[in-house]
């Protein structure tokens, strides 16, 4: 990205079908990821969460706040398909609160930063994030958007798969105090969120037909600078790269790697303490073990 830092998730706009792998985005932050409060870590209970105080803020969006997050469900999402909105508020806090008990076994902490979660109209979504039609979802300085439409609220599996995509950026951005590289963001997001997308298999074979591996420096601060006919590899090549590390090292060192990267360690010394090899050594590697797998029957990367 044009001489910024990158800092902020890396917006992680969720893959979630042909056209938005086609053309994903990322969005560079430019300030300091918006800090809205840490709040206590012993764990609560979906009841209770449930429960958590429901208030109408004004009359643009019906507010939940829980301790873990706040919802904003935005009140123009509904206009000609009434959706309910504590329905929708009661079953993403469930999916939310579920992936952060996961993820802190996972990652092996526990999360402390609030996250916003707002749904709005497709119309206000595009109006306020900027994000191209194919987008479904973002991650952006703590807040995940979600455009709502009535499929949406009611596809529980894709609401499922955006939630938990998006936050784990989320939890990476606040690990990693927003310094992890693109590709292993969306190769971590992606390992997690649920079903792998079945095209990232063809698009890596299709690459690594015809190419070596992507340079990971061109996937580290986000892929919209990318041409577009290398976004998809770069997706599947960021699964397939993170699952290569994870197996080899164990999750544990993703972790480690993320906490490095928030005390200032320089990435290429924290990659090389956490996964016991240069950088540029990792990348010869991928490039012969993407074509070991391509010629394999391995559907996903
Ligand atoms: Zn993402």
């Amino acid at each position: 990205m044009p001489g910024t830092k990158q800092i902020g998730l890396n917006p992680g706009f969720l893959v979630v079908n042909q056209v938005s792998l086609m053309r994903p985005v990322r969005l560079i932050v430019l300030g300091v990821a918006l800090l809205l409060g840490a709040v206590a870590a012993a764990p609560c209970s979906v009841k209770a969460e449930q429960e958590g105080v429901r208030a109408r803020a004004g009359s643009d969006y019906t507010t939940y706040t829980t301790p873990r997050f706040t919802l904003y469900i935005g009140s123009d999402s509904k206009p000609s398909e009434p959706i309910n909105a504590d329905e929708v508020a009661e079953q993403s806090l469930k999916i939310l609160n579920t992936t952060y008990e996961e993820l802190s076994r996972i990652f092996r902490t526990q999360p402390k930063r609030k996250v916003v979660l707002r749904f709005l109209s497709p119309t206000e979504f595009r109006r306020q994030t900027g994000a191209p039609e194919w987008t479904s979802a973002m991650y952006f300085r703590d807040e995940i958007t979600i455009p709502l439409t009535k499929a949406n609220a009611w596809e529980r599996d894709e609401l499922h798969r955006a939630l938990r995509h998006e936050y784990v950026h989320a939890v990476i951005a606040e690990l990693s105090d927003y310094r992890c590289p693109a590709w292993l963001d969306e190769g971590v997001a992606q390992l997690l969120e649920g079903q792998i997308n079945p095209l990232l298999g063809p698009a890596l074979r299709r690459w690594v037909g015809l190419n070596p591996a992507i340079p990971l420096e061109w996937l580290q601060n986000g892929f919209t600078t990318l041409e577009s006919a290398y976004v998809p590899a770069a997706y599947a090549q960021s699964l397939f790269a993170t699952r290569k590390l994870i197996q080899q090292h164990g999750f544990q060192s993703v972790t480690n790697y993320l906490a490095d990267l928030r005390k200032g360690v320089v990435e290429r010394k924290a990659f090389e303490r956490s996964f016991y090899r240069p950088k540029a050594q990792f990348e010869r590697e991928l490039t012969r073990e993407m074509r070991r797998w391509a010629a394999s029957r391995e559907v996903n990367p």
